[in-house]
This record gives structure tokens, sequence and C-alpha cells, in this order.
């Protein structure tokens, strides 16, 4: 069951966002893929061991999702579980899934996982890097497993160590033991890549405990930031084989190191026109322009007209004459253009309906250039790679040279391959808009002439200190400055 859930954001998550499937059909879907879940299967196979699928959920980043889809989907798995009398079990969560009346889906899925099948079946869970860890998560579980990338591309290594780690367990082999520490802190997710910068460190040092032996799993927690929840902050969690009290060393000395760090995970973003009048100066393209206050991997709805806008005001006045794409989701605009049909000429209100507080639609005219299923399948190494996606019925809307491929559900746009699926191909782009705030570098990286973190409102903002936090405990840094933490 996995999700990020994003507070703020104005779009509830139903059922049917998670696209589940259960029993043996979870093995169709995950086996030989790059997913937590392919890994899974791949160490329990090659063990030899039986296995029982039970459920495959994943659904994009949005806001909490409706109590009682969350319900009907939770006792399904529950059930599913307590049919397959497990010697273990394992999850892969992502950690910062919120439902109505319910902060913490983790924690309570995990509760009720250990209510049905007793204090000694063991479960291992994996989450994401971006996981909100709370006390009843690491009550509930045996052993927590968490991403070391980010732009996260080893889901499938972290679900072949989880798995391994369960087996051992079964066996005897280790008796786990688990320290979890809590950061008061927040921290942008456009300087948290695992590639370079202060991040890194953390993750190479949590590396290095695992590589020296003195601990079976050690995970670093940046949350993702737009939760405002009590329980909520960045985290570190240590699994050692049995000995409690060096996990929690671990985990002290670790949490320390992050909190010493806090300053250098600031970012800096460029407001769009000056990206546009730098874009213009470099030579060739692509262009990106991660325009993460709308990331679709942030729980943002994917409407925002903060760029699309300069965008059509900059080729308005000629001053943009080359092609450019971005990504948007609206479904009434696609139901026009799809009624209008292909090669036809329409004028439409796009974008910002979702999110009125922070964007506003656009009126365009353009052209009907492309309809589509809206499927697609994920190429770069990365989330759901593999698996086929569908985001409603899709159009590309050609509004001079500016092509904008308009969904009617959200889509990660971290891989070309959502442009490239719909005819648009972004080495051919002079400006490529992505809705991401660090994820899009894997793909995008290799790829792009430049890269601008363009600054726009929106619920999945870098600009932490001007959402409408509520419930958050304070003070937690960087909203208070006066915040204090002795590991
Ligand atoms: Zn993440």
């Amino acid at each position: 069951m996995l999700q990020e859930s994003n507070t703020f954001s104005p779009v509830k998550t139903r059922y049917e966002d998670f696209s589940p499937v259960f029993g043996e059909a979870v093995l169709d879907r995950h086996r030989g893929k790059l997913t937590e879940m392919g890994g899974f299967i791949d160490v329990i196979t090659e063990a030899r061991a039986p296995i029982a699928p039970v459920a495959a959920a994943w659904a994009i980043t949005a806001g909490r999702m409706i109590r009682a889809d969350f319900d009907r989907l939770v006792t399904r798995i529950v059930e599913g579980l307590a049919a397959a009398r497990p010697e273990a079990v394992l999850l892969a969560l992502h950690g910062a899934q919120c439902v109505e009346r319910e902060d913490d889906a983790e924690g309570h899925l995990l509760a009720r996982v250990r209510a049905a099948l007793g204090p000694d079946v063991p479960v291992v869970v994996t989450l994401d890097l971006h996981a909100n860890v709370t006390r009843r998560m690491v009550e509930n579980a045996a052993a927590i497993v968490g991403y070391h990338t980010y732009p996260h591309i080893d889901m499938f290594e972290i679900g072949r160590k989880a798995a391994r780690l369960g087996l051992r367990i079964v066996s005897g082999e280790v008796k786990p033991a688990m320290a979890m520490r809590k950061i008061p802190m927040i921290t942008n997710a456009e300087n948290m890549q695992t590639t370079h910068g202060p991040f890194h460190r953390l993750i190479e040092r949590a590396k290095a405990l695992e590589a020296s032996g003195k601990a079976e799993a050690v995970s670093v927690f940046g949350v993702q930031p737009w939760l405002d929840i009590h329980e909520m902050g960045n985290a570190v969690v240590v699994v050692t084989d049995a000995k409690a009290n060096a996990a929690g060393r671990h985990a002290d000395a670790l949490a320390a190191r992050f909190w010493k760090k806090r300053e250098e995970f600031r970012v800096r973003l460029t407001p769009v026109d000056e990206a546009i009048r730098q874009a213009l100066a470099v030579k060739g393209g692509p262009v990106v322009f991660a325009e993460s206050s709308d990331s679709t991997g942030s729980g943002s709805p994917g409407d925002s007209t903060g760029v699309l806008i300069p965008l059509l005001d900059a080729q308005l006045s000629a001053k943009l004459d080359e092609p450019a794409a971005i990504f948007l989701v609206d479904p009434e605009a696609v139901a026009l253009a799809v009624e209008a049909g292909i090669g036809a000429t329409v004028t439409m209100k796009i974008g910002g309906k979702f999110d009125r507080r922070n964007s506003k639609p656009v009126e365009t005219t353009g052209h009907v250039r492309l309809i589509s299923d809206g499927r697609w399948t994920a190429r770069a190494r990365g989330y759901n790679t593999g698996i086929e996606t569908c985001m409603g019925r899709a159009v590309v809307f050609e509004v001079g040279r500016i092509r904008i491929l308009i969904a009617e559900r959200s889509a990660m746009t971290v891989d070309p391959e959502l442009f490239r699926s719909h005819g648009i191909e972004p080495l051919y782009m002079k400006i490529v808009v992505v809705k991401s705030p660090n994820g899009f570098r894997a793909a995008y990286e290799p790829l792009a002439k430049a890269v601008f973190l363009v600054d726009t409102p929106g619920v999945s903002t870098a600009n932490l200190s001007t959402l409408p936090w509520k419930r958050v405990s304070r003070p937690i840094y960087p909203l208070d400055a006066e915040t204090r933490f002795e590991a």
C-alpha cells in the first residue's frame, strides 16, 4: 500500500486511485519489475520459500484518502494476510500516507496487521526515503528498511534487502532490535539528492554502518515536508541484530549529524520570467524547468498555470519562438478537446481548476494535435519502471509552439516517457517543464542543457513558511528559528 500524501492538497484520494490487485495478480504485476515487491519476489523465489501474494496498491501523491475507501483497502489487505497464515510479512509502504481522521495510515495498517497475526510473526517494512516515521509504525514492525537514493532508483534493491532480512529473522539468524529517533526538522526536497550534498553524506554514513556489520539496516528519512500533522519530522531508524543499546547509540549519532546539517538544505528558486530569460540565452536545449510547487510526485494537483502563463506570454511577445512542453491535469479541458476532435481549433480555459488558491485558469486558443487513452509505461529507472499507468484520457493541445499534454488524472512527470509516449520528444524542445523537485534529475539531467528550479506558488512549494500550518508540533525547523534538538 504505497502513497505519499500532501495534507495541503485539495484533491482527495480514492480507492480506485490505488489500482489495487489481489492474490496471484500481484505476481503478474510485479514479478521481474524493479519495484520493492519485485525485489521481495526475487529473493523469496531464489530461496525457494513459499510465497503468498496478498495485495499491490500504488497511488500517485495527492490529498488525504477518503476514510471509507481506506478502510476498504486495509480490510482487504489484513484479511488476505490472515488467510495466508504467514511465517513473516513483507510490506512495501511509503510512510507519509494520510487519511481523513487518520494522520498515520501506515501505523494504522501495521497495528491492524499485528492484531490479526499476533505478536510473533515478524513484519519487515520498506519505506520511501521521504517517509514520516511514527512511533506506532516502529512498535508494530520487526524491522524498517528505507530507500538510500533520491532520485529514487533503488526500490528493487531495498525490496531485496528487506526480504533477505525477513528470511534471516524467520530462520533465527537475526533477532532484530530497532531504534528510531525523530528530529524536529523538515527538509526541502529540492536539495536532498543523494548524489552529492548534505544528504549524500548522511546516506554514505548509513551505508558505512551497514557495511561494517554493526547494523542490519540504517535508514535516514527526510520526510516529505507537506504534512500538517502532529507527529511530523525527519527521522533515523537503525536495526541491529539483538543489540538494542547499539541501535539507539547509532541512531543518536546519525540524528545529531542530520540536525547539524539543517541549514545546508536551503534552496534557491528562480522567478519564472528570469528562468525564461536565462533559458533563451542557453545554446540549444532542452532547458528543464522544475515546477516543484505543483509536483505531481509531492501531492500537488498538477494543474498550476504558474509557468504556463509566463511561457504563453513569452511566446506572444515573440521572445520565445521555439518549442516547449508542459504537462497539465484538467479533465474538463480534455473533454472539450476530445469532443472537438483531432485537428480542431479550440478556445478554452485550461489549468488552475483544482488549486484555486495558488493558480488561475488561462484562456488559450490551440490545436488538438493528439488524443490518447492516457496509458503509458515508465521506462526510466524509478517509479513503477515497466508497469503501465493510466492517467485517464489525454490530449496534446498545441498553442503556437507550446505543446501542452493535458490529462484527466495526475501522473508522475520524472520520466521523459510521459511526453514521448504522446509524440513529444523532450530532446527537440527548447524548454521542458517537469512537475518535480528532484526526482526528475535521474532521467532528465543527462539530457538537459540547464536546469532551473522555478518559483511559483503551490501546495508543494519549497517556501514552507508560506503554507497554512495548523497541526504540526512547534517548534520545528525551519518554521521556527529557535528550534533546539539534543539527540
Ligand atoms: Zn520519495
